[in-house]
């Protein structure tokens, strides 16, 4: 059905079996229009669903390609000069860096984007998180020009990002903007779209004869442009190792409470029914968990540790389990006062005393020791 026909407006092959994954149209309409065609040399001039909403609506629709196409159009900014915008998720750092991405991206300077701090406590201060991400950005050898710290669901993001880097838009003529799936990249990028769509029609998509490389460019001003690039899947992240109807537990979409744990010796915190923490500490410690509250923490002993898990996963431990092909690993590690442990997709503890600790979380899951975030 789709054999070597694309979309006008992305260059994407069409397909009608995924959402979400380019070229995407629904089969009937597929068929409709082909079966509507006099002759096989009849232009082709049909839109997927994405560029359709974009065209019609100016609404961006996320889409998600494998790391190996995505590598190739990152690889291309490191040929020209280039302003990136690197989106990451406050809630999911550590899962939503882009491994390597100086590779990619060459020498370019970076605005950082730290969005959905809509998340964090309502006592965080905006200027901590901006320079604590700003280090970490520089741990990982990105070249970090500014940061900003948004929530790109509220009205004013678009606004705000753009006179955020109102100093630096007219030394480039192209301006990408990268990150990994679920960073909230298209809501971002739609309200920059309505940002500037009061100044006429701004919305081209551009095809790549060829490629199915999916840009979307949005003409910023008469000399710069707004390039959307297709969101990296993390196969690490938190997603893919869940059943897809337990996804609204792991979507925070308000503040998460944060609360604070004394542990005494030989205690273990289990988290839903995803995997547990066995704390190793020889007298009292005490930590912050900052989870998606969703997840209920429950605190049990570490000799009966394997035993609950195995036996309540589901019941006493909940709301959501592992997919059952997933298995745990099992690592110890240590932590000093004032790092935090995080876990990709599910939340954190901050260490407030040292401590040995041995997890046992889903083999392949990111996890990562850091300076604490807040
Ligand atoms: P993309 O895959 O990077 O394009 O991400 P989306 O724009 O589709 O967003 C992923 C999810 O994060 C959606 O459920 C959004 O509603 C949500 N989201 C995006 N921005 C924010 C934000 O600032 N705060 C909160 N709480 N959620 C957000």
């Amino acid at each position: 059905l789709n054999d070597g026909i694309v979309c006008i407006g992305c260059g994407a092959r069409f397909q009608s079996t995924k959402r979400g994954v380019p070229g995407y149209l629904n089969e009937h309409k597929l068929r409709s229009y082909l079966s509507s065609l006099n002759s096989v040399d009849d232009p082709i001039n049909l839109l997927c669903e994405r560029c359709f909403k974009l065209k019609n609506y100016n609404q961006i629709e996320p889409v998600a390609f494998d790391s190996d196409h995505f590598q190739k159009i990152l690889t291309s900014i490191s040929d020209k000069k280039a302003l990136v915008l690197y989106l990451v998720d406050l809630f999911d750092v550590g899962g939503s860096m882009i491994n390597g991405l100086t590779r990619f991206i060459g020498n370019n300077p970076v605005v950082l984007v730290g969005n959905k701090f809509d998340i964090l406590p309502k006592s965080v201060k905006k200027n901590k998180i901006a320079n604590w991400l700003t280090k970490e950005a520089k741990n990982e050898g990105i070249k970090v020009l500014k940061t900003v710290v948004l929530s790109a669901d509220k009205g004013d993001s678009g606004q705000y990002l753009l006179e955020e880097i109102s100093d630096y838009i007219d030394e480039y003529e192209e301006i990408f903007v990268v990150g990994v799936t679920n960073v909230g990249k298209s809501t971002l990028i739609n309200q920059i779209i309505k940002q500037i769509s009061g100044r006429g029609s701004v919305i081209t998509t551009s095809r790549f004869p060829g490629t199915t490389l999916d840009k979307i460019e949005i003409p910023l001003t008469e000399k710069t442009r707004v390039i959307d690039t297709p969101g990296i899947i993390h196969d690490s992240q938190m997603a893919h190792f869940i059943d897809s109807k337990d996804f609204k537990y792991l979507l925070p979409n308000k503040e998460v409470k944060a609360g604070t744990l004394q542990l005494s010796k030989g205690q273990a915190i289990f988290l839903a029914g995803l995997g547990w923490i066995d704390f190793l500490n020889k007298s009292k410690i005490s930590v912050t968990a900052y989870f998606e509250n969703n997840i209920e923490l429950h605190r049990g002993k570490i000799e009966n540790a394997e035993k609950l898990f195995s036996s309540q996963a589901g019941r006493l431990l909940k709301p959501t389990v592992l997919k059952e092909y997933r298995e745990l690993e099992k690592k110890e590690i240590k932590l000093k006062a004032n790092q935090d442990f995080a876990i990709a997709g599910l939340g954190w503890f901050t260490f407030h005393d040292s401590a040995p600790i041995c997890f046992h979380l889903p083999k392949g899951l990111a996890f990562s020791v850091r300076q604490a975030e807040i």
